[in-house]
């Protein structure tokens, strides 16, 4: 077994994972299962109660998904968590606990292109609205809370820009504003909790895409919502009433006097994950917990490659800009260097001066590096935002979300440096 006082190292490859409790296995095994049989009726009704935990249906709990909770609560410093089948599954899960019809999020402009989908449309169709704000100015996101916003949600590495968000100041505005506190939510998808733990830094909510850096090498699907345990939403009965009011599904329970810190994590469980169906299989959990223990190695790697190809970027000549905190010249060091100090991750967008054109040879160009819709791989990845991640967006949203026409995003992968640049190099080239 793990104790949380181990170093994070240590916690990435054992934590949630003591030996199996039937077998003696040492890896937690993949728990193929659908269902788990009753001890006795009495039994049965204590687990659908929520008196008791356990398994009862594997879309609510699963032993190999309840490790990877495990693990990633650990990693995070939260108080739980609950596993998804993707991370915007996670994003979905999240707001369905705080939202109602006619409830707001305010949202960061700088999101993952899906995310800007997910909340610029398909979240309507519950009645829920996203206010997009530019989050590189605080004031902006205090400004936009009004009576009826559940939340604010950032990305403070955001994908696939190299910016590098205020989180402190940013749970300041989310918490002292004049309509009450609520909660902040970061997307931690690009950071890891390796590179940043928003909880120490005031947020309250951290989800991930697990499909990324967290499995790391492009194997499994996923995602997570870590809950810190510390937001007070029964202080706020009315504005967040699916936890700090009697719900019917459980005979009139009221989730945070039943479980305290572990509210929100048990909603999801029994209402968010049973409702909404979204669970991960037991399978990806496998697959995501053997990628976790090597995330620091990975991480490191990752970021110091990252450096190296944006150094190198920076002092080429079809190069326009290059836009990445770890570069001592950019906007976001600072920040970079006070919330990420321990690297500024792999994922980072430059500017061709040949354009849209060149986004597209270059892209094609590439031999080593794969063309393709991720990040977060071992290998080194490449995509043109503009004709592929975010071509649904208008031209504003596109540069507004730093996916303008000249921009190509890389996730640096673990390969020796040097054949990334050579790669990288020829295809540069052969874009004229
Ligand atoms: C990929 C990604 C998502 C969505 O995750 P899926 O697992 O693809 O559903 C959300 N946020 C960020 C930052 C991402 O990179």
């Amino acid at each position: 077994m793990t104790e949380s006082t181990h170093a994070f190292a240590t916690q990435a490859v054992h934590a949630g994972t003591p030996a199996d409790p039937a077998t003696g296995a040492r890896v937690t095994p993949i728990y193929q299962n659908t269902s788990y049989v009753f001890e006795d009726s009495a039994h049965a009704a204590a687990l659908f109660n929520l008196e008791k935990v356990g398994y009862i249906y594997s879309r609510l709990t699963n032993p190999t998904v309840m490790a990877l909770q495990q693990r990633l609560a650990a990693l995070e410093g939260g108080a739980g968590a609950t596993c998804t089948a993707s991370g915007h599954a996670a994003q979905l899960m999240t707001l369905f606990a705080l939202m109602g019809p006619g409830d707001n999020v305010v949202a960061s402009n700088r999101l993952y292109g899906g995310s800007l989908n997910q909340f610029s449309n398909a979240i309507r169709k519950f009645g829920w609205e996203a206010r997009f704000v530019d989050a590189t100015d605080p004031a902006k996101v205090a400004e936009a809370i009004d009576a009826k916003t559940k939340a604010v949600f950032v990305e403070v590495l955001a994908n696939p820009g190299g910016i590098v968000l205020d989180l402190a100041a940013l749970a300041e505005a989310a918490h002292d504003n004049p309509t009450g506190p609520v909660p902040l939510i970061v997307d931690n998808t690009l950071a890891t909790p390796y590179l940043l733990r928003p909880f120490e830094h005031g947020a309250d909510i951290v989800v991930h895409s697990t499909t990324k850096f967290l499995s790391g090498q492009g194997t499994a699907l996923g995602g997570v919502a870590v809950d810190s345990g510390k937001f007070d939403f029964a202080a706020q009965p009315d504005r967040f009433p699916s936890l700090a009011r009697p719900v019917p599904d459980y005979h009139g329970m009221v989730f945070t006097e039943t479980f305290g810190p572990a509210a929100l994590t048990m909603f999801n469980h029994a209402i968010g994950l049973r409702d909404l169906g979204a669970a991960q299989s037991p399978m990806n959990a496998f697959l995501t917990l053997s990628g976790i223990e090597t995330l620091p190695l990975r991480m490191a790697r990752h970021s110091d490659n990252a450096l190296a190809v944006a150094q190198w970027l920076k002092r080429h000549a079809a190069v326009s800009w290059v836009s990445y905190a770890g570069l001592a010249d950019s906007p976001y060091h600072a920040l970079a260097r006070r919330y990420l100090p321990r690297g500024a991750g792999a994922v980072f967008t430059f500017g061709l001066k040949g354009g849209y054109e060149a986004g597209v040879k270059v892209v094609e160009g590439v031999k080593l590096i794969s063309h393709l819709a991720n990040i977060g791989d071992t290998r080194s990845l490449i995509i043109h935002p503009a004709s592929t991640t975010h071509r649904q967006l208008p031209e504003e949203g596109q540069i507004a979300a730093g996916a303008g026409p000249d921009v190509v995003r890389l996730s640096v992968g673990i390969e020796a440096v040097e054949d990334i640049v050579a790669d990288l190099d020829q295809a540069i080239a052969n874009a004229g």
